[in-house]
């Protein structure tokens, strides 16, 4: 039994939260400089610039990425030879949050109820995701997500004998409808199968794969490739305004299903792609 803690969680979560809120992953800087290349139109190419330039003036100045600091949700692997010490694992999650947004003045956007919308001042809670699995380590990742990107969030209960043309189709009709509104160039993580809540979750651990790692079934690698290929034929383009490049990368998470369903759920992340990760 390997005991971890409480304090080395919330220290990483902190800096976790830090490193994704000011600085651009070179992977991602690479996609929109590869973009920039692609794109003639004015406008596709200016925002595209900008994007680079915002990236380059929040690492350099400390501001933060974006003014929607998002919500902060966290997908923890807990070995099940792992025995956490000290405070609750919710608290120290919580903690972490509530200090790293207070230190490097990142927006508070949480309410603490849906309909009366009085503000946590915080940003917490944070939306926490737990999977127990083999071994002594734990794996704790980081998303943050602006409200833009997550409020065109979809979720379609398809019937087994539907086509995947009939999932492409559905998932085109999202992004075309969504326009500006995610905030595009769109990383999108789509969850197949599973129940509805499981696809719907899936969708977002979707997108915590490394962006430069294919999916391991080149069924699925295909699909991806085919869905990007579609969804950047719609016109969309960054920041909305018309262009070549609507999605930068589509990561699929399948899970096993009913005989009698087939849920498709699609997450949005905006240009503003802030994730992190580590093992403990
Ligand atoms: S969708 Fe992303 S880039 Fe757009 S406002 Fe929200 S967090 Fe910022």
């Amino acid at each position: 039994m390997r005991i971890i803690h409480t304090d080395i969680i919330k220290r990483e979560a902190k800096r976790l939260i830090y490193d994704c809120s000011f600085f651009v992953p070179p992977e991602i800087k690479e996609i929109y400089s590869m973009m920039l290349t692609e794109e003639d139109a004015p406008l596709a190419r200016q925002s595209l610039s900008i994007i680079l330039e915002n990236g380059e003036i929040a690492s350099r100045e400390e501001i933060p990425l974006c003014q929607d600091c998002g919500s902060v949700i966290f997908f923890l692997e807990i070995g099940q030879d792992v025995h956490i010490e000290g405070s609750s694992l919710y608290d120290a999650l919580n903690e972490a949050v509530a200090c790293a947004y207070q230190k490097h003045y990142l927006r508070k956007s949480i309410v603490s109820d849906p309909l009366r919308r009085v503000n946590t001042g915080t940003n917490t809670p944070s939306f926490i995701h737990i999977d127990i699995v083999d071994g002594d380590k734990i794996s704790l990742h980081v998303l943050l997500k602006g409200g833009g990107s997550e409020n065109a969030s979809a979720l379609r209960m398809f019937r087994p004998t539907d086509s995947i043309d009939s999932i492409i189709s559905f998932i085109e009709e999202v992004i075309v409808k969504a326009g500006p509104n995610p905030c595009p160039p769109i990383f999108l993580g789509i969850g197949i199968g599973g129940t509805a809540d499981v696809a719907m979750v899936n969708s977002k651990k979707a997108l915590l794969r490394p962006i430069d790692a294919p999916h391991c079934d080149p069924f699925y690698a295909e699909l991806e490739e085919r869905i990007k290929v579609t969804l950047n034929k719609t016109g969309v383009g960054p920041l909305g305004f018309g262009g070549k490049n609507t999605v930068a990368a589509v990561f699929i998470k399948e899970a096993p299903t009913h005989i009698a369903s087939l849920p498709v759920a699609l997450n949005l992340n905006c240009h503003s792609f802030r994730k992190g990760g580590i093992v403990i």
